[in-house]
């Protein structure tokens, strides 16, 4: 048997293969990198260059490409059941999982619903959120509110809560409008203004909405602390909490994106608990199952539930996936959160947090970089690039520097971000600083 190069692997697939958040005619001059194996941090390909992955595969993977443990259990979960339809039917994986997440909520949310990716988990949302104010009476309650610069995914539902208008104004004729409010981005405080006060001045836009359209109003959708496909925009916890109170006054969903930011990315397992308050709705996606499968799930208050529990047929929740609950993922996620107990995970990412950090205090001091903000397992800042044309085509340049440099990054607009497999040994902590700053260094005198 013939090996094929790496350079026969991008022929083809840029003749079958529709890239995802691709403009293909870019891959005539940036090239594809085509990925034969992974291994802990590493992505290899297939003339033996390697790539150090600072973004976990666009931040899905948690504890390391081939993760033994994980493939373990997957073997083992391969010979018993593969898949099953979960409807009349359950298995051991899907209700461990459902049973451990809410334990990890301390039972405030009680039940978990399944799909498969993160955009389904919104559309979900947002469908039991209409859907129980309706089953309470309330069917005039059907409006959204997402914040500035929000990111949800790109299902039509979606969409119309995302506020990105690169990937939004394209199909805006679709999309149902909701309300933007103000972000609480920490970056826009002013002379003297700290992150809370900030927060407490966004809050307020919520408030006068609130006051006006609440009765309109089914929930307002937020990504906790960190507002990641905008450009890694960080916040204070203070925000979720004075927005949890004012969801309870006006009787309004809160639904907690944590796709991105939840399973241990931001400190703590949810970001949430951070402003100690629980959402009405929470999405889970990308780290849930390691970066090894399609799973995403909405986690409930009971109360919720309970709205739809009826002899009523149409008082249910009907909405399906083919794959919902699928065995191997969920055994995929079963593995995470096995690894979280065994290796004490959230502690030892503190420390992790805290050697990155200091590793890349060069580019926090930097002249042509501002806003170095840290939150967890995120490190971000902004370049600064004055000239127009160069600042449009920074990510681009960064991304194929970078590769050149043995690492994978790909800053969103002008915004350079580290988001890291939780599994990095020194020497891949001083590897990924240096090639970042190297790269960062060539890129802006370029
Ligand atoms: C990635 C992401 C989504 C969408 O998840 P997909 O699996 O890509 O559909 C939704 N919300 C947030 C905050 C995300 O980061």
């Amino acid at each position: 048997m013939t090996q094929s190069t790496s350079s026969e692997w991008i022929a083809r697939s840029l003749r079958s293969v529709w890239h995802p958040c691709t403009q293909m005619q870019h891959h005539e001059e940036v090239p594809l990198i085509a990925v034969s194996h992974g291994k802990g941090p590493w992505l290899y390909d297939y003339d033996g260059k390697r790539y150090l992955d600072g973004i976990s595969s666009w931040w899905v993977n948690l504890f390391g490409h081939a993760n033994p443990r994980i493939n373990a259990a997957l073997k083992d979960q391969l010979d018993k059941l593969e898949h099953a339809m979960l409807a009349g039917f359950t298995h051991a994986p899907v209700v461990e999982l459902a049973e451990r997440l809410s334990k990890l909520t301390g039972h405030a949310l009680g039940h978990a619903t399944f799909a498969s990716d993160g955009a389904s988990a919104v559309e979900i949302a947002m469908k039991m959120s209409f859907h129980a104010w309706r089953n309470a009476g309330k069917p005039a309650k059907q409006e959204f509110v997402c914040l500035q610069g929000s990111y949800h995914g790109e299902t039509i539902g979606a969409l119309s809560v995302t506020d990105v208008p690169l990937f939004k104004d394209a199909y805006g004729p679709l999309l149902r409008a909701s309300h933007v409010v103000s972000a609480p981005d920490a970056r826009n405080a002013g002379e003297g203004e700290t992150a809370q006060d900030v927060a407490r001045r966004a809050i307020l836009e919520v408030k006068e909405l609130f006051e006006q359209r609440g009765d309109n109003i089914a929930a307002i959708i937020v990504e906790p602390l960190v507002q990641c496909a905008t450009g890694m925009a960080m916040y204070d916890p203070l925000y979720l909490k004075l927005l949890r109170d004012l969801c309870d006054q006006h009787h309004v969903h809160l639904i907690a994106d944590e796709i991105a930011v939840g399973c241990g990315r931001t400190g703590t397992f949810f970001a949430c608990e951070q402003a100690s308050i629980w959402p009405d709705f929470m999405c889970l996606s990308k780290g849930i199952s390691g970066g090894y499968l399609p799973l995403s799930l909405v986690l409930t208050r009971d109360d919720i539930y309970q709205a739809f529990y009826s002899e009523d047929i149409t008082r249910g929740f009907l909405h399906s996936h083919s794959y919902t609950g699928n065995p191997l993922a969920c055994r995929a996620a079963l593995a995470t959160l096995d690894i979280f107990e065994e290796d004490d995970v959230l502690n030892r990412n503190r420390e992790l947090a805290t050697k990155m950090t200091i590793a890349l205090a060069p580019l926090a001091e930097h002249e042509r970089a501002r806003h170095f903000r840290q939150r967890g397992m995120i490190f971000a800042f902004d370049a600064i690039e004055p000239d127009k044309d160069r600042a449009s085509t920074f990510s681009r340049r960064f991304f194929s520097t970078a590769v050149e440099n043995e690492l994978l990054l790909r800053p969103i607009g002008r915004t350079v971000y580290l988001m890291p497999p939780y599994v990095l040994d020194d020497e891949d902590v001083a590897g990924l600083a240096a090639r970042t700053i190297k790269t960062f260094e060539s890129v802006i005198a370029a």
